[in-house]
């Protein structure tokens, strides 16, 4: 599942691939991935030009002419892809758009991906994006807002994962980052000292720059169908239920946290 490197990167590459292009026709196969009728859908995005594409929290925003906007989630994974002018069109999509250039861009969605078309004034009502969070990679995420954010009692795992509180990090990156701040998944954010809070909105924004620049995770796609950088052996915890801990030597356990699993070192991460 796609996380802030994965969707940083993704929109990086479609907002230098499209912009300025225009939208010429299009394919939606799954009314249940999008929010208009299907004809009403290519009918009006038809004409309008790609402005720019960036992320907000796991939402790709694809800014439109005349005051719209392309909005993806990737859900629990998908195949966004771009196909140059000429070359075969794909087989498997909910969601193809084809440009007045000849080139174009696939969704596949693996589960639950949507596609919605809203007018500007619609972005402040729309449900599933309106109270996305501010992203760890954001200007705004400085430690006096995180350390605002632990002094809720909720779990800090809870907490880093609830897209409301911050927007992107998913239960992937989640191991690493709290292994490397050596703080139990279930540890109350309340109770976490000052000094530890700063070690953790550290471990965050490092953890998250050095994927993106690693590349992502190798199971997503990027927009050419490009496996992206690295492996699952690039995390020291997550996914190495006994393993030995790269830390202390201990054994890596996977745990119950909630409706989620997490990887831990019960020796270095203690409750
Ligand atoms: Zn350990």
């Amino acid at each position: 599942m796609a996380e802030l490197p994965e969707i940083i990167i993704l929109a990086k590459q479609m907002d230098q691939e499209l912009k300025s292009k225009e939208f010429l026709a299009g394919e939606l196969r799954q009314e249940k991935s999008i929010n208009l009728p299907s004809d009403e859908f290519i009918q009006k995005i038809r004409g309008k030009k790609v402005i720019k594409v960036y992320n907000k929290g796991k939402w790709i925003f694809i800014q439109l002419s005349d005051d719209y906007y392309l909005l993806l989630n990737l859900g629990m994974g998908a195949d966004i892809l771009f196909h140059e002018s000429g070359s075969e069109s794909p087989e498997e999509y909910q969601c193809y758009f084809q440009f007045t250039d000849g080139s174009s861009f696939s969704c596949k969605f693996w589960w639950i991906g949507r596609a919605e078309l809203v007018q500007k004034k619609e972005l402040p009502e729309h449900k599933a994006t309106k109270d996305i969070a501010i992203s760890p990679l954001d200007d705004e995420f400085t430690l006096e807002h995180f350390t605002k954010l632990c002094q809720a009692r909720s779990q800090i795992k809870n907490l880093i994962l609830n897209q409301k509180k911050i927007g992107g990090i998913g239960n992937v990156y989640i191991h690493d980052i709290l292994f490397k701040a050596r703080l139990h998944p279930q540890t109350v954010a309340n109770t976490i000292k000052p000094v530890k809070v700063d070690h953790l909105h550290n471990t965050i924004q490092h953890n998250l720059k050095n994927s993106i620049e690693l590349g992502g995770l190798a199971y997503e796609k990027d927009f050419y169908g490009q496996n992206n950088g690295f492996e699952r052996e690039y995390f020291l915890v997550a996914y190495n239920e006994g393993k030995p801990c790269p830390e202390c030597g201990g054994t890596i356990e996977k745990i119950k946290t909630g409706s989620t699993s997490s990887y831990i070192c019960p020796q270095c991460q203690k409750l």
